[in-house]
């Protein structure tokens, strides 16, 4: 497809984790306990209901640490281990852990993690770890305020912008994995790649067409691994 590259930016969604089986929260009428997602991952939902949002979260969580990842995932890893994080940089939106989970080092979380817990009032105040359901007692340690889950909400600004935009510009490879490719932001950002003269492929089993040069009409977790292997083995 093209040669080994010298500089691979991945940025990954959803579908990356698909196959681990992710729960989506969500039922037959798109609703989780009678609510809307949206209405739950929400700066105003922290203010109107902050129990309700920390109970989402909460069950997310405790899914999340009971599933494993799958090949796509530590197929990344292995290339992220074999040519080193300057060179392989991994971008995701999502926040279920997995890739770290699957043996990588060093991945750029736009959208946050779920196993992390930060200031309602200062994203800079430390982060606190967390597993399984949040304390409802526990605060920042500068400023005393909740502690609230670190993912970003509808309405806020995803995380590291400047350095995803940075490292997918200077790129030659831009895979997108599992997202789609005509939505932001892996629109966005494989117009940069573009832009920056790195050639695209999109790692999609639905893909909806958004100009890459490539497109692997596969599960992520059959086509990574085939397509890690050829860069690793050449
Ligand atoms: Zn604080």
């Amino acid at each position: 497809m093209s040669d080994t590259p010298r500089a691979v930016t991945v940025l990954s969604g959803a579908g990356l984790s698909a196959a681990s089986g992710v729960p989506t929260f969500r039922d037959a009428d798109g609703l989780w306990e009678g609510h809307k997602v949206q209405d739950v991952a929400t700066p105003e939902a922290w203010l109107r209901d902050a129990e309700l949002v920390r109970t989402f979260y909460d069950e997310r969580r405790i899914a999340c640490a009971k599933v494993v990842p799958n090949p796509g995932h530590t197929a990344l890893a292995e290339l992220q281990r074999a040519w080193g994080s300057d060179r392989v940089v991994l971008v995701t939106q999502n926040i279920d852990g997995l890739l770290q989970a699957g043996g990588c080092s060093n991945v750029i979380e736009m959208h946050g993690s779920l196993f992390r817990l930060r200031c309602e009032h200062d994203e800079t105040h430390p982060h606190v770890a967390v597993k399984g359901a949040q304390s409802r007692t526990a605060t920042c340690r500068v400023c005393g305020g909740r502690l609230r889950p670190a993912v970003v909400w509808f309405g806020e600004i995803p995380n590291h912008m400047e350095r995803i935009q940075e490292a997918t510009w200077s790129c030659d490879t831009f895979i997108s994995v599992g997202t789609s490719g005509v939505v932001y932001p892996a629109a966005g950002l494989s117009q940069i790649a573009k832009a920056g003269g790195a050639t695209t492929i999109e790692v999609n089993p639905n893909p909806v067409g958004g100009g890459f040069d490539y497109v692997l009409n596969q599960g992520s977790e059959v086509a990574l691994p085939k397509l890690i292997a050829t860069w690793l083995d050449a």
